[in-house]
Formats: structure tokens, sequence, C-alpha cells
């Protein structure tokens, strides 16, 4: 955004621009709508999914989304959240998104870890001996992919922003697990396969704060409420650190997305033979006989 008439200044850009609400507004849909074509995220006619949290930038996305799909009737648009049951948090979460689709008059589709998996995430963790946010976020991954291709989603939409993709670039790097950050991108996917729904991720060049500015202006959440297990997480400590260093390093965050962008398409070339298996239990897609999924169930049944 080069014009604002600097009325009122409500957030100050990395290029040292200061920005209004109005001109701010535009400017981050204008982002938005770009990083689509720029990606080519989108096609023609979609039956489009939009995983959401009940959080800011999922909530976010689907507005922009539902701007969109109003003036092009050939993208239709779907919420799906997924209930992991943790209390105080996905209860309070669940109550936001359903306000907001009834009032945006978005479908929105609901399953949870109980109904699935017979259990919830809080009485899991009672049990299994693992990180809270690894369980979660295998299931929520397992269970997204699931009931996507049940709903016949052509591309499932989520609210990741370039803070969350250069955490993962971190993490992944840190732990040598190079294969993993293939997956990454705003589009993911090596090669086309019939078993993933493909995700893109229409923030993935806006910032967190930049996503907070737009939802609070824009009245789309009154509060912020954080999963009490991010605590624990790995990605919590990565994100410290990102956040200190961007701090005293402006641009650490975008250089990092931006580095990785650069080299994708190398390595998306690079494993781009990879073998994708089925799980002989779920015949979901595995890397392994089984998938990550029915691996932690089997486990999960043994200890319990
Ligand atoms: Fe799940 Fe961890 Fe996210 Fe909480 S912070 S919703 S446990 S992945």
């Amino acid at each position: 955004m080069k014009e604002c008439c600097r009325k009122k200044p409500i957030i100050n850009l990395q290029a040292r621009e200061v920005l209004c609400k109005k001109h701010f507004t535009k400017y981050f849909e204008s982002k938005v709508f770009k990083t689509i074509r720029q990606f080519n995220l989108l096609d023609k006619k979609e039956n489009l999914g939009v995983a959401i949290s009940g959080g800011k930038d999922s909530l976010t996305l689907l507005s922009i989304l539902s701007k969109l799909s109003k003036q092009n009737k050939k993208i239709k648009l779907t919420a799906i959240i997924i209930d992991e049951g943790i209390k105080g948090y996905r209860d309070e979460t669940l109550k936001t998104a359903k306000q907001f689709c009834k009032k945006n008059k978005i479908p929105l589709k609901i399953f949870s870890f109980k109904e699935e998996f017979k259990m919830p995430l809080d009485k899991m963790l009672k049990v299994l001996d693992t990180k809270p946010c690894t369980v979660c976020g295998i299931l929520r991954r397992y269970l997204l992919n699931k009931k996507a291709k049940e709903l016949k989603f052509t591309k499932l939409a989520t609210g990741h922003n370039l803070d969350d993709e250069a955490q993962s670039i971190v993490m992944n790097q840190f732990k040598n697990n190079i294969s993993a950050s293939v997956r990454l991108g705003p589009k993911t996917g090596i090669k086309a396969n019939k078993n993933f729904v493909q995700r893109i991720k229409p923030l993935y060049l806006c910032t967190e704060k930049e996503v907070a500015t737009y939802a609070y202006l824009n009245k789309i959440l009154d509060k912020f409420t954080e999963c009490p297990n991010i605590t624990e997480s790995y990605r919590a400590r990565v994100r410290d650190m990102l956040n200190d260093f961007e701090k005293n390093n402006p641009g650490t965050k975008h250089a990092t997305v931006n580095s990785f962008l650069d080299v994708l398409p190398d390595l998306k070339k690079r494993y781009k033979n990879g073998e994708v298996n089925h799980c002989k239990i779920c015949n979901e897609p595995a890397s392994k006989d089984k998938c990550n999924a029915c691996r932690l169930v089997e486990k999960f049944k043994r200890v319990k």
C-alpha cells in the first residue's frame, strides 16, 4: 500500500509505512488476494473447505474467502472445525466459530476426537506419555484429510500465516527433518494424489501482527483465546526465539520464509519420487505400513 491518508494511523508496517484503519484493511485484503493469484491457490471453480479453529487467523481467512465467494459464486465455501476436546479452550472457540458462521451464513461441519477416536484429547493425554501437540497434530491432520475427502472438498484452506510458516521451517531445520519441510509452502503436495486434499494457505505472506490487527479492526473476534497446551510445545519455544530475533533484527521472519520459497522447488523435485503407501488399518495415506494416527490409537489401546 503506497497511498494512505495517514489519518489516525493504527499500524506501523515493516517498510516503515503507517496506515489508517481503512487503508490497512484495503492493504491486507489486497495482499491476501495477491497471494492467491501469485501462487495459483484457487481454480475458477472450487468446493472449498476452510479449516477453522475459532481463532483470529482462521476466522480472518474465512471472512476474506467469504467475500470472495460472494463475488464469485463458483467458489463454494464450507467451514470445518475439529473439536479435539480441550476443556476451557476448544469449547470456547467452538462457540465463537458457530456464532461467526451463523452470522455470515457459512455452512459449518463439526467433527470430534470423541466421536472418531472414542475419547477427547484431555483424556488421551492422561494415559499417553506423549506431548499434547504431537497427539493433537497427528489426529487432527488425519481427521481433517479424511473428512475433507468425504465432503468432496477440492481444496482445504488453512489460516497459517507468515509467522507460523517461519516457525515450521526453523523447527524442521533444527530437527534435521527436511522431508517434512517439503510439505510446507503456500500450497501443499509434491505431486497430485487423490488421497490427499490439497491444502492452501492464503495468509501465507501476512504476519501475525497484520492478521491480529485486521481481526481486531474488523470486529472478527473480541477476545483471543490460546490453547493451554501451547506452553509445553517445541513450537512455542521457536516462536519466542523468532519473536526475539525479529525484535532485534527486523525482517528475520520474512527472510526465513523468502529464502525457503527460493529452495522449495528444488526440494520438491528431490522428493517427488517418494512412495505414498496406504495404512493397512484405515487405508489413509501413510509413509509406512500404518499411518501415524492408527499407530497412536494402537498405542493408546495398549496403555489404557
Ligand atoms: Fe492442539 Fe497443541 Fe494446538 Fe493445543 S496448541 S490445539 S494441543 S496442536
